[in-house]
């Protein structure tokens, strides 16, 4: 018999930034720990096509999964949570069903038709809800839809999620909403009115919603669930609290206390497959929560005063930290401000530093001064894409004598170009979708600190850049002791630099910190605090 996939659509009301995200995930996490198969998938209500060319600034980190989409950062709170690997499918925004149509239009395919927002753009939407479960892969799929309810620009999904609760029918597609409940010092209350108001604007909207999950500071106490509930026409039991959690990966466990799961799974006629099995969750809670050492990281970057925009790699630091059993403090600094030797002393502390990756000149030589303090402090270090480039760009210029080393990406006429544009990227005039993208293999060197790290001689790494390591710099490098680590068997391109000589000192062309996941933290995130707490300690017996 064919699987039938069941659907859950989550849709907030009252404020953004609720943590749509981290719900989606973390019931996920629980239908999955039940026996099912379980994939998430967000619809963003924004006109770009993909968040590819939106600057950090505005939506946080940029997500790149195996198949080269550049995604909302909510997929990695799904893979991180889910261990799943996602995809382009699982991140769709108007700009790309608008896209779609309009390519459909132009090709005739709509037979002279009127080329409307319903049914064209949400049977769009809606062929795009249930793609990945015709795969037959899934048991469950749960759909996060960006935005608040009430948004002009999110009218076509919330109605397409309206016809498809109404195909599919009730014992088949649920909608749980996320609200706020605002807590009134003064009162002393917390209030159910903008609940009620965005359950309203979800019942004009031809939605009732069949669960409601309240983020709140205080717990909510039974008096104000009755209230929301007779408000909101939503059984009692199904208003869920969602107090503030210390960690986001308490909330998989908290919203177990609240029976989401169980509700869920009853709404959607399913019963476990499984005793649900946390063990391992909770084994990874106890590590985190219960660190026996600590260390300092520097991680200097960019875009610093938001941390979204370092998500993945804020999260990768939590998984290292438990499998390390030592609590990581991760000092995020601006590169800007790294223009002198006093401020760079600033970095003395570190236990290790990374470098971050990005784009563009801003700060380009306070990253490179980070990594020469690093280097020549024995300090471990850690360099991200453009953090691995401004490693080579530091050596050149530092040990091998090349004084104006650069990459041409800041300086395209610096007479060493040891970082250079690709040739296939040298004509290239569109931004969206056009770097080297997704999953590329990497060959690892024998007897390299990148074997000790990976165990392994052939692995996989996910990319997001334009600019590479220049080869006809290789030998003189390699000569000076720098040594190409990990290599694209296919296009010979230099995927890790290592310095044998110094305790930690690696830098990825890639984003390792894309496939960092909970139960599989990642291993160059794993050693890289292992040698900031070895170093920690040689430095307290100096
Ligand atoms: N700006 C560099 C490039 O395009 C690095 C990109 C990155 O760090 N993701 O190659």
């Amino acid at each position: 018999m064919e699987v039938q996939t069941k659907y859950i659509f989550v849709t907030g009301g009252v404020t953004s930034s609720l943590g749509k995200g981290i719900i989606s995930a973390s019931l996920g996490k629980l239908l999955q720990a039940a026996g099912f198969s379980v994939s998430i998938q967000k619809f963003d209500p924004y006109i770009n096509v993909d968040p590819g060319t939106l600057n950090p600034y505005e939506h946080g980190e940029c997500f790149v999964t195996d198949d080269g989409a550049e995604t909302d950062l909510d997929l990695g709170h799904y893979e991180r949570f889910l261990g799943i690997r996602t995809a382009q499918a699982n991140n769709v925004t108007t700009g790309r069903i608008y896209f779609n149509v309009i390519s459909k239009e132009r090709k005739g395919n709509y037979l002279g038709k009127t080329v409307q927002v319903i049914p064209h753009i949400t049977d769009e939407i809606k062929a795009n809800f249930y793609q990945l479960g015709k795969t037959g892969k899934y048991d469950i799929i749960i759909t996060e839809i960006g935005g608040c309810v009430g948004d002009i620009e999110s009218l076509p999904f919330i109605e397409a999620v309206r016809q498809a609760r109404w195909e599919l029918g009730a014992n088949n597609a649920i909608v749980i909403h996320l609200t706020l409940l605002p807590y009134l010092k003064k009162a002393g209350e917390l209030k159910t009115k903008p609940t009620q108001h965005s359950v309203k604007t979800l019942l004009e909207a031809g939605i009732q919603p069949d669960i409601l999950v309240c983020r709140s500071e205080q717990p909510i106490p039974t008096d104000i669930r009755k209230k929301l509930s007779l408000f909101c026409n939503v059984d009692i039991k199904s208003v869920i609290e969602a107090i503030d959690a210390d960690t986001i990966y308490d909330v998989p466990l908290l919203m177990r206390k609240e029976n989401l799961d169980k509700i869920v799974l009853d709404k959607l006629r399913l019963s476990p497959k499984q005793k649900t099995d946390l063990e391992t969750w909770k084994e990874f809670l106890g590590k985190l929560k219960n660190p026996t050492e600590e260390v300092n990281i520097v991680v200097v970057g960019k875009y610093v005063e938001l941390p979204d925009a370092y998500k993945s790699i804020a999260e990768s630091f939590v998984h290292a930290a438990a499998q390390n059993e030592c609590k990581v403090n991760v000092a995020w600094i601006s590169s800007e401000d790294l223009v002198n030797d006093k401020l760079l002393r600033s970095l003395e502390k570190a236990d290790g530093i990374l470098v971050a990756p990005g784009f563009g000149e801003r700060g380009i030589e306070g990253k490179v001064s980070a990594v020469g303090f690093a280097r020549r402090n024995n300090i471990p270090f850690f360099g991200i894409c453009l953090g691995m480039q401004c490693a080579v760009i530091e050596f050149g210029r530092n040990v091998l004598g090349l004084s104006e080393a650069h990459s041409t990406e800041m300086r395209p006429d610096t007479p060493h170009p040891v970082i250079d544009l690709m040739k296939e990227q040298q004509n290239l005039t569109d931004k969206g979708g056009t770097m080297r993208l997704g999953a590329y293999p990497c060959r690892i060197k024998a007897g390299t600190m990148a074997e000790q790290i990976y165990k392994d001689s052939l692995i996989q790494e996910r990319h997001r850049h334009r600019y590479e390591f220049n080869n006809a710099y290789l030998k003189a490098y390699e000569q000076a002791g720098m040594v190409a680590s990990g290599i694209n068997p296919d296009k010979d391109l230099v995927e890790i630099v290592e310095l044998p000589s110094h305790p930690f000192f690696v830098g990825v062309q890639y984003h390792p910190e894309l496939k960092s996941t909970v139960l599989q933290p990642h291993p160059i995130f794993v050693k890289f605090i292992q040698k900031a707490l070895e170093y920690k300690k040689v430095q307290s017996f100096n």
